[in-house]
């Protein structure tokens, strides 16, 4: 968890410690000199093959659609997940994010179970770095100390908040969503909703083969863009809380070669000297950021330097990020190798293959994720419980509503582009939270296509008692009544 929470005028935003961000006014574009053409053309209509049919056609396959993807094939539909990349694992792997938000609340109980928890441990030994069960929760001064070097504690508390394999992580996968029975559809990009009157019953999809089709009774978007309910008509918001780091984006990458050990041990001994290294990195590049730890000694992680005031949607916006982010990583090498104890050998292992977008569109759903639920309330249609962002609010109930369009049938939206408000977004958006939405669409996905249902209408009792039996952890109140 690179965002830290710290506590603004009352609201809690999901902050980094070093929020440094560079603001683009739009004038400095690479390509300054295009300016942007009004011109359209008539795309002819034409015939679209049909690829495939099938119940439930998972878009995307980041945390949130592997986790629906396996959920919905356990329970026996037939399951489809298109992913425009060659991996699973979304941006938690092709984005370099390997390093997993808490999953457990501020007593140290682990709340995010189910697939996350199954997930996590079929990752072989030696690839989840991360403090072990008994220290979960530990106030221990020392050892909060520790583990907050390494990523793994927040407000003095020890949390579940492993780092990764990515490599692991996307074979993992690869090999439940497999082994659930469901087939992967890798290199086919997303493009236009199938519709039938209001509701959407495939997608259309660019790929080598050229445009085709996927059919199915109920399509999950987890695109974390909303690629398919935006352009399928489904209402959406932007807005954002400009003081929170959800509008950020920026290629994260990795350097090998390090001594990770040496670097943290300078950074607790001498944190002047690692300011002014910081310092002096900021005065020659402009942004310049700390490293952060991986699941290995050797490979130092960096998840930023974030770029605020570019649009995600845009590919000019896109492909300045990757640029500047490529650029940064080379001025990154060069700084460290020269200076930080324990980055001599270092060298450039990846950049990430995926572009790191926080926020996008928020789908505007039949509920939603808000601020003034954070105060305990247990949710009726609650398909997860999350753990809340500081150590004063008590865990959070997510709501079935706010995987559901308002209006819009034939989809569900898990994943960061779920039904929340801009604040809430600041940890609904991270993978925890994405496996749990996910996992909940799956399902609902799956018991709507066997009734026949839209995903509105599915029985949420019926939805509840599957994730339970699938090792989700809902709420006692929640339980007692599905259990009835
Ligand atoms: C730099 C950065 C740092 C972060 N730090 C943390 C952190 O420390 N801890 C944490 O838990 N979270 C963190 N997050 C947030 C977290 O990584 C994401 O919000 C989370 O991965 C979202 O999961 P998702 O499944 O909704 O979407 P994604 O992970 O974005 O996955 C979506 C998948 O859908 C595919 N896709 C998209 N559109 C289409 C299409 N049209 N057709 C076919 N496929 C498509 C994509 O290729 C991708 O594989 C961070 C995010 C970023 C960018």
């Amino acid at each position: 968890m690179s965002e830290q929470t710290s506590s603004k005028m009352g609201r809690l935003f999901h902050q980094s410690e070093m929020f440094q961000v560079e603001s683009f006014d739009g004038r400095r574009r690479v390509k300054a000199d295009r300016s942007v053409s009004r011109a359209t053309i008539t795309e002819p209509a034409r015939e679209i093959p049909v690829h495939a049919e099938c119940d439930v056609l998972v878009l995307g396959g980041g945390p949130a659609g592997t986790a629906a993807a396996v959920a919905a094939g356990r329970l026996g539909a037939k399951v489809m997940l298109m992913e425009r990349h060659n991996h699973l694992g979304g941006l938690a792997t092709g984005g370099l994010v390997l390093w997993i938000d808490r999953m457990t609340d501020w007593t140290g109980q682990l709340v995010i179970r189910g697939f996350a928890e199954e997930f996590l441990g079929r990752l072989p030994p030696g690839s989840v770095a991360g403090p072990p069960r008994e220290a979960w929760g530990s106030r221990d001064a020392a050892t909060a100390a520790w583990w907050q070097l390494r990523t793994a504690a927040y407000h003095g508390t020890v949390t579940w908040s492993p780092t990764c394999d990515p490599e692991q992580m996307k074979y993992v996968a690869q090999e439940m969503v497999l082994q659930a029975g469901a087939e992967l559809l890798f290199h086919c990009w997303g493009a236009m909703p199938v519709m039938e009157g209001n509701a959407v019953r495939g997608v259309v999809f660019e790929s080598k083969a050229g445009r085709r089709a996927v059919l199915a009774k109920v399509v999950v978007d987890a695109t974390g863009d909303g690629d398919i309910f935006a352009r399928a008509g489904a209402r959406w918001h932007g807005d954002i809380n400009a003081d929170d780091i959800h509008h950020c984006s920026n290629t994260a990458f990795m350097f090998a070669g390090c001594d990770m050990p040496a670097f943290l041990r300078w950074r607790g001994e001498k944190p002047e000297e690692l300011a002014s290294f910081i310092q002096a990195g900021k005065a020659k590049y402009g942004l310049f950021e700390r490293a952060f730890v991986s699941w290995r000694d050797d490979v130092a992680l960096f998840m930023g330097p974030r770029m605020v005031g570019f649009n995600a949607l845009d590919p000019d916006d896109q492909s300045e990020v990757e640029i500047r982010s490529h650029r940064l990583m080379m001025q990154h090498l060069e700084h460290y190798k020269a200076a930080a104890p324990g980055f001599a050998g270092a060298y450039p292992i990846l950049s990430a293959p995926q572009l790191g977008v926080r926020h996008t569109r928020r789908l505007a759903g039949m509920g939603a994720v808000l601020r003034e639920s954070w105060d305990g309330r247990v949710m009726p249609d609650e398909i997860a419980v999350t753990p809340s962002p500081g150590p004063k609010f008590p865990n959070i109930s997510v709501p079935y509503g706010a995987l559901v369009p308002e209006a819009l049938d034939g989809l569900l939206a898990p994943g960061r582009h779920v039904s929340c408000d801009p604040t809430s977004h600041s940890f609904m958006r991270e993978i925890p939270q994405c496996w749990l939405t996910g996992h909940a669409a799956g399902v609902a996905a799956a018991l709507g296509v066997q009734a026949g249902v839209e995903p509105r209408a599915v029985d949420v009792r019926a939805v509840q008692q599957a994730l339970v039996r699938q090792g989700a952890y809902l709420s006692p109140e929640v339980l007692a009544v599905a259990a009835e």
